[in-house]
């Protein structure tokens, strides 16, 4: 299979409030149609500081999908077919510790999967099956540069690691269920993380993730509980740091340097892709172009 030209190598997955990135020259909209459905919608494809950037509004225009709608499979997939070796996924999310402030970002580190289901999980099926490590969902390499970046860039506190506890939603938690993730040592609490993650190093992308604390969840006696316009207004604030930090990363980050990631598919395949279907194996494409067989 040959492969399609690199169109971009750096991956932006914004998440609530963050619908575009303004910095990128030369953007230009492009629809990637894959065989996991149409991605949220249009990629931007443009450059910052001589790297060629696809952007991708999670919600689509004018937030239409909910978190449960959100096609990641097709997102990731449409990012590596342009040839995206590295990501940053931007999401919002409550705070379940008093350190973690409204207003601050977490790069987290772990991150657990609380969807029920609904969502496409993986892009392996119909007779290829293929079990990937996930025992550090977020790219080790990549971490330590966006979280060096962020702060490079001052516009907000940075924490340097977090769990992530991602929820079917869309609602909100109840009190009871903030306690318990409390309970487990969950650090923060969104709707997007997962299955994105787990479709990024299917996909062999270097992922790194940009949490952008948005409120106290509701476990806080003292404060209100968590309103959707609450998060609105944080969330303004904390797209301009988050752009700051994104545009700091792109400016400063070494080009893509050859990573665990990207091989993870190596050793995680149960089933010979040399006995797999042709309309499989199409449909796969650039999620096992590199797969040695
Ligand atoms: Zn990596």
């Amino acid at each position: 299979m040959s492969r399609k030209p690199v169109e971009a190598e750096i991956g932006i997955i914004g998440g609530s409030g963050l619908y575009e990135l303004s910095m990128l020259a030369d953007a230009r909209s492009v629809d990637v149609s894959t065989p996991f459905g149409p991605p949220s919608g249009p990629i931007v494809l443009g450059e910052l500081a001589g790297r060629r950037v696809a952007f991708v509004s999670r919600h689509g225009a004018g937030h239409r999908l909910s978190p449960s709608e959100v096609p990641a499979a097709a997102n990731i997939y449409a990012l590596r077919q342009l040839g995206v070796a590295e990501a940053v996924a931007v999401s919002a999310v409550g705070s379940l510790r008093a350190e973690l402030r409204p207003g601050d970002l977490v790069v987290q580190d772990q991150l657990v999967d609380l969807t029920r289901g609904i969502r496409r999980a993986t892009f392996f099926e119909a007779g290829v099956v293929a079990h990937l490590p996930f025992a550090d969902p977020y790219c080790a390499r990549l971490r330590p540069l966006l979280v060096a970046a962020a702060r490079r860039a001052q516009g907000a506190t940075v924490h340097d690691s977090g769990t992530y506890v991602c929820i079917e939603g869309p609602q909100f938690s109840s009190r009871a269920e903030s306690e318990l993730y409390r309970s487990w040592g969950m650090d923060v609490i969104g709707m997007t993380a997962a299955p994105e993650a787990k479709l990024a190093r299917e996909a062999g992308i270097c992922l790194t993730g940009l949490a952008l604390v948005t409120d106290y969840d509701c476990w806080r006696r003292d404060e209100e509980a968590v309103t959707a316009s609450m998060v609105a207004d944080t969330m303004r604030r904390n797209v301009v740091a988050a752009q700051a930090a994104i545009a700091e990363f792109l400016a400063t980050a070494p080009p893509a340097q050859p990573c665990d990631c990207h091989d993870a598919l190596d050793h995680a395949l149960l089933s010979d892709l040399a006995g797999a279907g042709e309309g499989i194996l199409a449909r796969l494409g650039p999620i096992v172009e590199k797969v040695p067989r």
